[in-house]
């Protein structure tokens, strides 16, 4: 079986090699160079299964209008996209009823603990080559009421299998004495033991340098056209040299997955929310924070990742403009100098990579994976602000339905028909 992966992003790559792995012939194609260059690039590291709650929480609407025009709010919406993807924002509001919410963020939630199991049983082989640390990652709070409607989502994933502790002001300056100075500001925080972090780009790295020895094709720098094909079954991937007879074909590619598939009749309701992160280098700092942090109250995160700490958030709708704007930067800066202010002359411009990227996000804030109406035709995208989390498991279940290999996962409600 000959089977053509669309981007080599972390999506891309986790589901070829798995497909390998169970002896398909793989040709991961992508238009950039290098694998990871592009969402998968310099995301906020984390692994959180904690943090498996979609966007569109009860109440967002009112939430976003009152943001609405403001240039430092966490959730930028720049009219003019809006326009454009109406019908998607729509639909993203419908999904924040109690009830949607809810079973998304169980979807989600059961999703992102597989992929944990499935990076921990099939990935271990890469050791820390990517920065992998295990501290888990604590989320702050600044008010009571913020604290206790996050403990009311922490205890929907315990029921579903992510443990957590609530910690006092002071416990959190335990765990991450750096945050001991705004611990009197803090109401306290919920801390996620079995998160993980790592460098995403560097797992890309490494793990098509293991797919390259294992046999996979890799056809970078060649921008794929169109997917071909005849009495509704995909026959050939066109790319920028050639034309690629296959038996099967996923689209990985991020937020470009629904150019993809239009010409074949479906729509893919995946939108490009864009986000910014700073990598700033540590190796000169006296000591350096350790734990992986969320301020769930300027919805940033800040994730020690090697010599490095990266902070990453906010989200922008502003379609594909990928421009870095100088007042979200300075945004960001200025939130990691409020999460540590004992590091703050290091939270500036200076050595620091600037960075953006869009996330692949579907209206109810869960993947859209596997078969779809077209014979051979699978997707594995819009895994939006948790694709790294879900990668391992899913490339895992997109490829086991591939292949036909025993399904430890089964797709159903994640797949494209549910919309
Ligand atoms: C600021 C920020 C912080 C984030 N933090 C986290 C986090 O902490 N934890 C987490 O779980 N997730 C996080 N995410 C989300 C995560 O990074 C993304 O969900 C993930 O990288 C998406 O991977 P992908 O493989 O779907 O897309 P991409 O990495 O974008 O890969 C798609 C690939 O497809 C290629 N491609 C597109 N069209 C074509 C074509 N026609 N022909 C050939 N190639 C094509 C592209 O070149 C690209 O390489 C964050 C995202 C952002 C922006």
């Amino acid at each position: 079986m000959r089977v053509a992966v669309i981007g080599a992003g972390l999506l891309g790559l986790t589901t070829a090699w798995f497909l390998r792995k169970s002896g398909a012939e793989v040709i991961v194609f992508d238009r950039e160079l290098h694998v990871g260059l592009e969402t998968s690039y310099a995301n906020g590291g984390m692994l959180h299964a904690s943090q498996a709650s979609p966007w569109n929480e009860p109440g967002v609407i009112f939430k976003a209008l009152k943001m609405l025009g403001d240039e430092d709010a966490a959730l930028l919406i720049r009219p003019r996209a809006l326009l454009r993807m109406l019908p998607w924002a729509c639909a993203f509001f419908l999904n924040s009823s109690k009830k949607k919410y809810r079973g998304n963020l169980e979807k989600n939630t059961i999703l992102a603990d597989y992929s944990l199991s499935v990076l921990n049983e099939h990935f271990g082989f890469l050791g820390d080559v990517y920065d992998r640390s295990d501290l888990g990652t604590l989320k702050i709070y600044r008010t009571t009421e913020e604290l206790a409607q996050a403990k009311q989502v922490a205890d929907v994933c315990t029921e579903l299998n992510i443990a957590h502790q609530t910690l006092s002001p002071d416990e959190v300056g335990s765990l991450e004495p750096a945050l001991q100075p705004i611990c009197s500001s803090l109401s306290g925080g919920i801390y996620f033991p079995d998160d993980v972090s790592g460098n995403a780009y560097l797992f890309c790295k490494k793990l098509a340098a293991a797919a390259d020895s294992a046999g996979i094709l890799f056809e970078l720098g060649n921008n794929v056209s169109e997917i071909r094909a005849s009495s509704g079954q995909v026959e050939a991937v066109v790319g920028n040299r050639e034309i690629f007879p296959v038996d099967a074909c996923v689209v990985a590619a991020g937020s470009y997955s629904p150019f993809l598939t239009k010409d074949l009749g479906l729509k893919l309701p995946v939108e490009p929310i864009k986000g910014y992160s700073l990598t700033i280098p540590t190796s000169e700092w006296e000591t350096c924070p350790k734990v992986p942090v969320i301020d769930e109250h300027y919805h940033a995160a800040v994730c020690p990742l090697g010599s490095f700490m990266r902070v990453a958030g906010t989200a922008e709708f502003a379609g594909f403009d990928d421009q870095i704007r100088d007042r979200r930067i300075a945004n960001l800066f200025s939130l990691a100098r409020q999460i540590y202010p004992r590091y703050s002359k290091y939270f500036e411009e200076k050595n620091v990579a600037l960075w953006s990227g869009f996330r692949p996000m579907s209206p109810d804030g869960v993947g859209i994976m596997g078969k779809t109406k077209v014979s051979g035709l699978y997707l594995n995208t819009g895994h939006g602000h948790l694709g790294w989390t879900m990668a391992p498991g899913a490339g895992k279940s997109v490829a086991d339905e591939i292949t036909k290999n025993i399904e430890h996962f089964s797709l159903s409600g994640y797949r494209l028909d549910r919309f």
